[in-house]
């Protein structure tokens, strides 16, 4: 990911996925309350929101940070949904309208960037 100094989702609530290897006995964490009997359990944040772990420059356990810090893609969970679908998981408190503001600005980026390709994969 072109993360830049973008923070955004070290912001929000990262929730450790123990099926996608994340070990939770090595990270600070919160149990998530949740509709349903399963536990489900994200990094511990500071009051101001920020996770533990975020440093002045960054991630300070980068070499070792959870499964969706190292895959989560934001343009991908911008694209997957329609406009209607992120105010609404804004609305709920389920997604971070700083993300999908991180989101839409490397997608006009990526647009004004590179040329208009066609499907096939050629310039036009
Ligand atoms: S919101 Fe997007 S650009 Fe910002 S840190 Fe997260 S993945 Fe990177
Ligand atoms: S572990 Fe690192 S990458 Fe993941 S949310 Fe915390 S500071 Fe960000």
């Amino acid at each position: 990911m072109p993360c830049g100094s973008c923070t955004a989702c070290c912001r929000d609530t990262v929730v450790l996925l123990p099926n996608e290897g994340d070990d939770l006995s090595q990270y600070e964490h919160v149990e998530l309350a949740g509709p349903g009997p399963d536990h489900a359990y994200a990094l511990r944040r500071n009051e101001d929101g920020a996770c533990v772990y975020l440093g002045p420059k960054g991630c300070t356990i980068w070499d070792r940070a959870p499964f969706l810090c190292r895959f989560f893609d934001c343009r991908k969970f911008f694209l997957n949904r329609t406009r209607q679908e992120r105010r609404d998981l804004v609305r709920r408190g389920l997604a971070s309208a700083e993300v999908f503001k991180a989101a839409g600005r490397l997608l006009k980026q990526e647009r004004t960037s590179s040329p208009a390709t066609s499907t096939n994969g050629t310039t036009v």
